[in-house]
């Protein structure tokens, strides 16, 4: 049975909604049947965010909040949360007020019905651009033909995890991190709840066009060697071509009608320049992965605390 139950919400530059996220938030909470606590990580937000988090502190004992040292993305904010946890059950979700908090009641009921990880699943985001849609959409249907791991589409950073899952999650120390994958990859009793998805309360998205790549390029990069076999079958293949064009080249010699070849510069040029390409790909294809490795062995921290606020009676979670 679920009783205490922490929610780790990462929050960048949230300082025009923070505010009544958190009373959305406690309202929502008001009626359940758990010991609620909030872990506010403020993502080194450039803005009055973290004076707004210090606010809900001073009025709320049930609040802790974080301060990373920088901004250090979605992914390690939600890491950093998830570091300081220890109640049966963490959900984490948005500060901008696109992940519902009413959703919070139906996924203890599943977890205490026995599920260990709950997905809260948009449905088909009307609200978002077409292009955010169309984007999303391709990179799942990308990192699920060529990935190891499924991942379903839709299935942002809202979930609940409980107890052993959030144990296995501190076993990971990748650097790079596509929570999603990790997830689906640690298998456990999942379950996804779909859910509509509420306007952002105020503000823009974070996630700049930069930070969707990186997100993506983690969650390709580090769940998939299948890149690294495109560039070799692409090798293949130029190769073979190359050999029958030799073939084709020596049945003119052998049956004496060399004079006949054309000079072939332009057909020379089209095989070295497609040949240049590919070799390009491939390396940058094995450069990516050296990146990747070089900074895993770095064994870099994924991010790191300037203030950790907290009550001194707070710890009434066990
Ligand atoms: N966020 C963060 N660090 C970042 C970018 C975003 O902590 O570098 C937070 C942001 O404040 C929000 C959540 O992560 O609470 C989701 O980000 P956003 O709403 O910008 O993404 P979208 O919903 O557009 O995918
Ligand atoms: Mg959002």
């Amino acid at each position: 049975m679920i009783h205490t139950v922490d929610i780790v919400i990462p929050v960048y530059n949230e300082s025009q909604a923070i505010q009544s996220f958190h009373h959305q938030l406690t309202a929502a909470l008001e009626a359940l049947p758990y010991q609620f606590r909030l872990l506010y990580i403020n993502d080194g937000s450039t803005d009055e965010t973290q004076l707004q988090l210090e606010q809900i502190f001073n009025g709320a004992p049930d609040v802790r909040i974080v301060e990373l040292s920088r901004n250090f993305g979605h992914q390690a904010a939600i890491s950093a949360g998830l570091d300081l946890v220890d109640a049966d059950a963490v959900i984490t979700m948005d500060g901008d007020g696109e992940h519902p908090p009413a959703v919070i009641g139906q996924m203890l009921q599943l977890a205490d019905a026995g599920y260990d990880i709950v997905v809260a699943q948009r449905e088909t985001g009307q609200k978002a651009s077409w292009f955010k849609r169309w984007t999303s959409g391709a990179f799942y249907s990308t990192i699920n033909r060529i990935g190891d791991t499924k991942i379903s589409p839709g299935a942002a950073d809202f979930r609940l995890i409980t107890r052993p899952v959030v144990d296995s999650l501190k076993k990971f120390h990748e650097y790079h991190r596509f929570l999603r994958g990790m997830f689906a990859w640690m298998g456990y009793r999942s379950i996804s709840l779909p859910y509509t998805p509420a306007e952002r309360i105020s503000g823009k998205s974070k996630y700049s066009f930069k930070k969707m790549v990186n997100l993506a390029a983690n969650a390709i990069f580090s769940f998939s060697l299948v890149p690294l076999y495109i560039a070799i079958a692409m090798g293949g293949l130029f190769i073979v071509l190359a050999i029958i064009e030799a073939i084709y080249v020596l049945s003119f010699w052998i049956s004496g009608q060399q004079s006949t070849l054309e000079p072939g510069w332009s057909s020379l040029m089209f095989v070295l320049l497609i040949v240049g390409g590919t070799i390009m790909i491939s390396l940058g294809f094995i450069g990516v992965y050296l990146g990747y490795i070089f900074q895993e062995v770095k064994g870099r921290p994924v991010y790191l605390i300037r203030r950790f606020l907290d009550h001194p009676s707070s710890d009434n979670s066990k």
